[in-house]
């Protein structure tokens, strides 16, 4: 456990750390529920400052560097992350509470791969050419070359920070962009370190800034409303989406979104029953739930459903909270005291709503950290379509499970809700794994797995889930402006 060791956050701007003039807030521990460290938050003015910078180190060295130089400090960005491996994994553990398993597995080297994995994007990426005739009869050729879109705003969750945040921060740098940060309120500390990382390998001032801030009237709000930001890139809730977007809307900024979701898993009759216990769990279950792919509506053929229900209320119990700095742990506390109220209103509300609980359903007690925001994992079956634990997104380690008997059935329960980010569809009938992940409205359907990632595809949501694909070239493309060049001769 960590947790005698206070810190301070600062923000960093222009290649330098600084106090925020904005208010100064706590940041908690979500395993102990104690304030463990302050945020000296950005006012306006230091967000002015961040802009300025990046607008300033745009048309600086860094707008002139050539694209193998811009490839050369990414890859050394993806090692100077692993070579502070712990001080990272520290950060986001303390911020986050997640299980040290899930960090050093997941969070942090998937943030340092995320600049290998664009610097190799932008290494090979290629533009189109078009010969044409011309009316005079002559010739013409069209082509195509890349340039940054400019200063770029990054807006990030709590639940994924370093990895989500270097999602965003590595393409848009590999496309010569700079980018002003702004993490989100709890979990600043990996976004600020990667400032020092930053400077240790000579990214030039103002490319990387980060701003600090929460809630209405801060950061976030001074970042998306400032008019020399060129475009936005926020990864959070639809509602939060929604005021980016209108915000953006001002001055026609494009913005690529990556929302909510309240995902359905699907599980055939015919599918192996261990293998799909192992991934649906982990689907509904890990990082506490705190997962946008996460599956929170999950429908099961009735030939397996007795058998499936059975299995997975021993999975549901088989979790081990403690310490989230000890290896042994399996499952951590949510993020903040304003999730836990969140989230266990939807227990609540499961409850009054009559739904049968089938495992957890309420708060453990965890010895020696009885304060922090602890929350069993939970099934519940019972509850129609309409039912808000049903249609709304909870974020939280929780699921309902439906019986069905026909697959239309299942496709029409998958299609019934706004959002269409992610779906997990277990079978071993190749046929019907075909049909199905082409028939839900999603942007991501897995067949027999979930969250098995190849960085190169696209990565988006339908619907209410979000605009644009991120991902490989996906990602190039928002994070450059396409110039067409047409040279008649
Ligand atoms: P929020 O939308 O609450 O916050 C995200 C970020 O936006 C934070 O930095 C927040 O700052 C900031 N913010 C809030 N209001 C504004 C505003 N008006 N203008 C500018 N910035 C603002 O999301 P959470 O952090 O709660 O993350 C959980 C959500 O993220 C879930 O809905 C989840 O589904 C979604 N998500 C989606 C993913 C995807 O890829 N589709 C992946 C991961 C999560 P502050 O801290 O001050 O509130």
């Amino acid at each position: 456990m960590k947790a005698d060791t206070q810190t301070t956050i600062l923000n960093f701007i222009d290649g330098v750390f600084q106090a925020g003039t904005g208010e100064t807030y706590a940041n908690y521990d979500p395993a102990t529920g104690k304030p463990f460290g302050e945020v000296l938050a950005a006012s306006k003015s230091d967000v002015d400052a961040a802009v300025g910078a990046a607008r300033a180190a745009l048309k600086g060295p860094w707008g002139t560097l050539a694209t193998a130089d811009r490839v050369a400090l990414l890859r050394k960005l993806a090692v100077a992350i692993n070579a502070r491996f712990d001080d990272f994994l520290e950060a986001e553990i303390r911020d986050t509470g997640k299980p040290r398993s899930i960090a050093s597995h997941i969070d942090i080297p998937r943030g340092a791969a995320n600049f290998d994995v664009f610097a190799n994007q932008i290494a090979v990426a290629s533009t189109e050419t078009f010969e044409m005739g011309t009316p005079d009869g002559g010739t013409a050729l069209n082509y195509s070359i890349r340039r940054p879109k400019g200063v770029i705003g990054v807006i990030c969750p709590w639940n994924l920070p370093l990895l989500l945040m270097t999602w965003k921060v590595a393409p848009a740098l590999a496309c010569g962009n700079t980018v002003v940060v702004k993490p989100s309120e709890h979990t600043p500390a990996t976004a600020t370190l990667l400032g020092e990382v930053m400077n240790a390998v000579g990214i030039p001032r103002g490319v990387y800034n980060v701003v600090h801030g929460h809630g209405k009237d801060s950061a976030g709000e001074f970042l998306t409303t400032h008019p020399d930001v060129d475009a936005y890139t926020f990864t959070g809730e639809t509602k939060t989406g929604e005021a980016i977007m209108a915000a953006a809307s001002k001055g026609v900024r494009p913005v690529s979104l990556e929302l909510g979701g309240k995902n359905a898993g699907i599980v055939f009759d015919d599918a192996d029953l261990e293998a799909t216990l192992e991934g649906i769990g982990r689907a509904c279950f890990a990082n506490t739930g705190q997962v946008c792919l996460g599956t929170e509506r999950l429908f099961v053929q009735r030939g397996i459903y007795e058998r499936f229900l059975e299995g997975f209320a021993k999975k549901a119990a088989g979790y081990r909270f403690g310490d989230p700095f000890d290896e042994a742990t399996t499952m951590g506390p949510l993020v903040s005291a304003e999730h836990i109220e969140k989230v266990s209103g939807y227990y609540d509300k499961a409850g009054r709503a009559g739904a049968e609980v089938i495992a957890g359903g309420g708060r453990p007690q965890v010895a020696g950290l009885e304060d922090g925001y602890w929350i069993e994992p939970t099934i519940w079956t019972g509850l129609n379509r309409d039912a808000a634990i049903v249609t709304e997104e909870i974020f939280g380690p929780c699921t309902h499970v439906m019986p069905f008997e026909e697959e239309e059935e299942a496709i029409a329960e998958a299609n019934a809700s706004p959002y269409g980010l992610a779906t997990s569809i277990w079978t071993t009938d190749l046929a019907r794994a075909h049909r199905t992940a082409g028939a839900i409205e999603v942007g991501i359907a897995w067949v027999n797995s979930w969250f098995l990632r190849d960085l190169r595809t696209p990565f988006g949501g339908a619907g209410q889930s979000g605009i644009g694909r991120e991902g490989g070239i996906h990602s190039l493309e928002f994070y450059s402006e396409l110039r067409n060049v047409c040279i008649k001769y």
